[in-house]
C-alpha cells in the first residue's frame, strides 16, 4: 500500500499515514488532496481520489522535543552522520551529551549530539568549554521531516517538492 504524505496547514511535512485514514480525513473536510495518483480510490458507492500528499485545513501545534524518542540513526542523521566537534565522517559514532549526565545534563535532542569515538573520549565527562572544544552547530529538536525520511525507505517522487522545501536534503546521506 502506497503511503501518504501528510503536511501541516503550514505546509510543514507532519508524517507518513495510509491511504484509508488520509481519505477519512479528507472526506470529514479536515484536510484538503495536494496530489493524487493516478488511480480512482473506490468505495461502495462511489469514487475519490487517490490521495498522495495531504494538507490539514488546520494548523497543528507539535511538541517536537517530547514528542519524538531520541535513537542513534535519527541523531546521527540530524547531524549529517558527522562528529559535531571535528567534523569528521570516518570514525566510529557515537552519542555525547554535550552537558554529561553526571552534570545534570538531560537525555534531550538539545543536548545530545553525534560525537567520533576519539571526540567523545577526549571530552569525557567535562563540558564542552571545560575540554576545550568547539560545537560545530547548536544542537536542536530535528524537523518532523527526518522521521519521514528516515520512515520511508523510497521517498515518491511527489513528495519530494513538499519535503526538499523543509530541509529534507541531510538525511539522504
Ligand atoms: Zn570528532
Amino acid at each position: 500500500m502506497e503511503p501518504v504524505l501528510v503536511l501541516n496547514a503550514s505546509y510543514e511535512p507532519l508524517n507518513v499515514t495510509t491511504v484509508r485514514r488520509a481519505h477519512v480525513l479528507v472526506f470529514k473536510g479536515k484536510a484538503e488532496v495536494l496530489e493524487k495518483l493516478e488511480r480512482p480510490l473506490h468505495s461502495a458507492t462511489t469514487t475519490y481520489p487517490w490521495p498522495h500528499v495531504i494538507r490539514l485545513v488546520r494548523y497543528v501545534r507539535v511538541p517536537r522535543a517530547v514528542q519524538r524518542k531520541i535513537s542513534r540513526r535519527a541523531l546521527f542523521a540530524r547531524d549529517g552522520w558527522r562528529c559535531v566537534y571535528c567534523g569528521t565522517a570516518a570514525s566510529r559514532l557515537t552519542l555525547d551529551h554535550v552537558v554529561p549526565r553526571s552534570r545534570g545534563g538531560d537525555s534531550v535532542w538539545e543536548n545530545v549530539v553525534t560525537a567520533c569515538a576519539p571526540c567523545n573520549h577526549r571530552k569525557g565527562d567535562r563540558t564542552v568549554e571545560e575540554a576545550m572544544m568547539e560545537l560545530r552547530f547548536p544542537p536542536r529538536a530535528p524537523a518532523p521531516v527526518l522521521f519521514i525520511q528516515l520512515a520511508a525507505p523510497k521517498i515518491p517522487d511527489g513528495w519530494q517538492p513538499y519535503l526538499s522545501a523543509f530541509g529534507a536534503a541531510t538525511a539522504a546521506a
